[in-house]
């Protein structure tokens, strides 16, 4: 995907079930625009992170596929997906080694320039550079960073390869307001040149939706932009 503003992604009459289960989801289909954003709305358990994994392409729909300019995610290599799609969840894992391996998750193709971007543009440069070895400090404690800090670093880990597509679980779910809204500023920044894909349980959705999306057992009950809905 070389260009952003030709990014489409699809789902083409999907429906998906664990094995031998009910079906989760069940005949969706939706056409995104580039850049749209969209959030998707629903009780616990409708299968709205069931959708994730099948945008990822980490589980084959049972019928139906999702495409990315015609291209079945299910097809795409592990290796590839950090380029198109940014993950952000409620809970940042930690791995082992330093600030600067929080960001690019050790791999070797992304460089010190762009996590140093990615800090920037979650504003923590200024923070991580106040400590002793900046980007280069062990992350061996667990207060180093504050929970807000830690959902900001979740941020830039996912942003840092530039993906044209982020999905967002319920990231502002447990934090305060000033936090959240911390987190909302900087994911605004983002939302111009991004398709948003994000999980809400709540239809006052953090950043502004050109579709809701409502799922209910199974199937979009509703679609359409915040207004109408
Ligand atoms: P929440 O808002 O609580 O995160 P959700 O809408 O994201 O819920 P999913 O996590 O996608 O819902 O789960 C949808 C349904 O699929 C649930 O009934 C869940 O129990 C079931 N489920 C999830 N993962 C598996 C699995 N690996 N094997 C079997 N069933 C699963």
């Amino acid at each position: 995907i070389s260009n952003r503003e030709d990014v489409q992604l699809s789902f083409n009459n999907i429906s998906f079930q664990y094995e031998e289960g009910a079906d989760i989801l069940h005949n969706i289909n939706l056409n995104l625009k580039p850049n749209e954003k969209v959030t998707f709305v629903g009780r616990t358990g409708v299968g709205k992170t069931t959708l994730f994994k099948l945008i990822m392409g980490l589980l084959k729909p049972t019928k139906g596929s999702i495409t990315i300019n015609g291209v079945d995610v299910y097809n795409i290599p592990n290796s590839e997906k950090r380029k198109i799609f940014g993950y952000v969840d409620q809970s940042f894992h930690v791995i082992k080694g330093t600030v600067a391996d929080q960001i690019s998750l050790q791999d070797g193709s992304i460089t010190r320039e762009q996590a140093e971007k990615a800090l920037d543009f979650v504003g923590l440069k200024d923070y991580v550079e106040s400590l002793e070895y900046g980007m280069d400090t062990i992350v061996n404690s667990d207060n180093l960073f504050s929970q807000g800090q830690k959902q900001l670093l979740a941020i830039a880990r996912a942003i840092v390869t530039n993906p044209p597509i982020l999905l967002l679980d319920e990231v502002t779910a447990n934090l305060d307001s000033i936090t959240e809204e911390k987190i909302v500023s900087v994911l605004k920044k983002a939302s111009h040149s991004h398709t948003i894909l994000s999980i809400s349980h709540r239809l006052s959705s953090m950043i502004a939706s050109d579709t809701v999306v409502i799922l209910e057992h199974g199937r979009i009950k509703n679609a359409g932009s915040p207004e109408v809905l």
